[in-house]
């Protein structure tokens, strides 16, 4: 079972993504925080985002690496605990930068394919062009989307309770710039994929919205079994 789940920053895609995961018992795979530890090693080393063929190397060699449950998922750069250091507003501008360039989605892309396809249930992939790109034959794709100014209060509000320091203008102005970039890069640009069950956020609580996937995530399950006997 691969499940899909794409939309813009902040439309509580990774809470649900873990909810649903936790409930199924797939794996849960945040592709987000690949391209944000690419977009940290390429800080770290101090290349120019500019240099396109520098960065798909570091992509290529930087051994990233996603453990443990999906409520409190680790994230390691190069043997290096970077879960928190991946948050910040700099390095999510950093993997958006990142994310623009092709060979650097390849090696991504291939990694979650991998890591999706040998998933020992299934997984639940969240990000901007699984549903598109990476499983276009998901078993079900969610596209979860909210106003901008539901998401940003979201996120907003997750960054205060993280203890990182913001407000809700700048986290606004960051989570429109990146958005911005999704949509408009020329290679896998965020999309509603045809087959996606668009979800909007922004007058429901994330409680609220889960019951309604696992719904058709159930529906879905059925018709497998009535397909099977
Ligand atoms: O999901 P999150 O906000 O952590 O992702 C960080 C950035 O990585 C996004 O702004 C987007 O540019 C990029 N991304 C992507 N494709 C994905 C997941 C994330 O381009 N599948």
């Amino acid at each position: 079972m691969i499940i899909a789940i794409d939309g813009p920053s902040g439309a509580g895609k990774s809470t649900l993504g873990k909810m649903l995961a936790k409930s199924q018992n797939l794996l849960y795979l945040d592709t987000g925080a690949m391209y944000r530890a690419v977009g940290l090693a390429v800080l770290d080393a101090n290349v120019s985002f500019e240099d396109k063929a520098r960065v798909a190397e570091i992509a290529e060699n930087a051994r990233i690496e996603l453990v443990g449950e999906p409520e409190n998922l680790q994230v390691f750069l190069d043997g290096t605990d970077v879960s928190a250091e991946i948050r910040n507003t700099q390095v999510g501008q950093a993997a958006s930068i990142v994310s623009t360039i092709s060979e650097v989605r390849r090696i991504l892309v291939e990694h979650q394919r991998a890591i999706g396809e040998t998933a020992k249930n299934g997984a639940v992939l969240d990000g901007r062009d699984i549903g598109s790109v990476v499983f276009t034959s998901a078993d079900l794709k969610f596209f979860v989307t909210a106003k901008p100014e539901a998401r940003a209060r979201r996120r907003y509000e997750e960054d205060l309770e993280k203890g990182r320091s913001t407000s809700y203008e700048q986290t606004f102005a960051e989570i429109n710039e990146r958005d911005e970039r999704d949509v408009s890069r020329a290679d896998s640009p965020l999309l509603i994929a045809e087959d996606a069950v668009v979800i909007d956020t922004s007058e429901m609580d994330l409680t609220e919205v889960f019951e309604q996937m696992m719904q058709i995530v159930q529906e879905k399950g059925a018709k497998a079994t009535v397909n099977l006997t």
